[in-house]
């Protein structure tokens, strides 16, 4: 089932050291994709790896009703990190288990049963999950999935206000969509999903997957002033991929009316001692090595040497270090030409879009690297 990133070279990686992978051959690549943003902190943190070497030489695993201090302390927190009064805290294994949580317990708090999620969306890969996701691709071959989920046009606030009623549990969406494209919201689009779910007394859940964790120059998109005037706060946030530094983590962080009723949900592997272990040390190192001020300062500095540049680009979008380049023809092309002729690891989102998404602790000077690299490989296509 599993295929290689590049069918006709694969890169077979061996260690890595902040931004830096280095294959079996020796060849040092430039990590701009993060394996999908798991990386936040960089490769190998060593913060990261002597808390996961200790945790592992004190406790592997203990079922989840005995207290330790590895899941104990990651609690505290993520309801301290939480926007709002979020700080009802559910610890996973993934990303899909994360959102299957947030849609489970948006239905036992609110008593109705539909969804409304958005075209483009991605959200997982489990049977609710998936429910909720766009793509016919991913979708088709296991129907019939749930079948009361409503999409809507993405960023169409209006839409969005005529499909929720008092019928509708959850209304998921992701601050800027990651998968379907980089997508942001635009001015007032979360704002009013936050006042059209309050008024129907309807979860509103965010997937903060991709965009959580600082990553757009915030510590929540959800709080991203580029994106909203004023905080919105959810009634689920759901966090995963770079959580535990690609050990497999997500939360789901959830207000007090949505706890007091989530019901009998459960996993033997919530919350297990290493890889708390290993999201502390992330977080710790987010927080103190302020590495969303850094996706800020970066982000903007890349942002603007792609829009001054004479790059055959469409249109640049994202927050922070979530960039999206609309590059108008093959993405995967261009993502494998950065990767064999320039060695930098960059993501397609979609057929057209080529996806940034470096570790947060990248400076000026990979950005540089990643635009001379980009403005070669786009000449080159071009001129074919
Ligand atoms: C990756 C992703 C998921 C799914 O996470 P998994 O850990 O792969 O299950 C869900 N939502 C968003 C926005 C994602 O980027």
């Amino acid at each position: 089932m599993s295929g290689f990133v590049f069918a006709e070279k694969p890169i077979a990686i061996e260690s890595g050291e902040g931004v830096t992978l280095t294959a079996d051959d020796g060849t040092e690549y430039l990590d701009f994709g993060a394996s999908y943003a798991c990386t936040p902190v960089g490769h190998c943190h060593p913060t990261v790896v002597e808390a996961v070497q200790t945790q592992a030489s004190e406790l592997l695993f203990v079922q989840g009703s005995y207290p330790v201090e590895a899941r104990t302390t990651l609690y505290e927190r993520l309801a301290d990190l939480a926007p709002g009064d979020l700080d009802n805290v559910w610890l996973c294994n993934s990303g899909t288990e994360a959102n299957e949580a947030a849609l489970k317990f948006a239905r036992s708090a609110t008593g109705a049963s539909e969804i409304v999620a958005t075209r483009g969306a991605f959200h997982g890969r489990t049977m609710g999950s998936l429910s909720a996701t766009w793509k016919p691709k991913y979708k088709t071959p296991y129907e019939p999935l749930l079948s009361d989920v409503t999409f809507v046009e993405y960023g169409d606030a209006e839409a969005l206000s005529a499909a929720v009623s008092a019928e509708t549990a959850a209304v998921l969406l992701e601050p800027i969509q990651g998968e379907g494209g980089v997508n942001p919201a635009p001015a007032g689009y979360l704002e009013t999903a936050r006042e059209v779910t309050r008024e129907t007394e309807t979860a509103l859940i965010f997937d903060e997957i991709q965009t959580g964790l600082g990553r757009t120059g915030s510590m929540w998109a959800c709080e991203n002033d580029s994106l909203t005037d004023a905080p919105v706060v959810p009634d689920v946030l759901t966090t995963a991929k770079g959580l535990a530094s690609g050990l497999p983590m997500g939360a789901t962080l959830c207000a007090d009316w949505i706890a007091e009723s989530a019901g009998s949900h459960g996993s033997t592997f919530s919350g297990n001692p290493l890889v708390a272990a290993a999201a502390n040390a992330t977080l710790s190192v987010i927080e103190d090595d302020a590495l969303a001020a850094n996706a800020e300062t970066v982000g903007s500095y890349l942002h603007s040497e792609l829009a001054d540049s004479a790059l055959p680009i469409d249109e640049v979008r994202g927050e922070g270090l979530l960039v999206g380049l609309e590059v108008g023809r093959g993405a995967n092309r261009v993502v494998r030409d950065l990767a064999l002729d320039h060695e930098i690891l960059a993501l397609p989102a979609g057929r057209t879009v080529v996806r940034a998404l470096p570790p947060l602790t990248v400076e000026p000077a990979h950005a540089d690297a990643f635009v001379e690299a980009l403005e070669t490989v786009l000449t080159a296509t071009a001129e074919q």
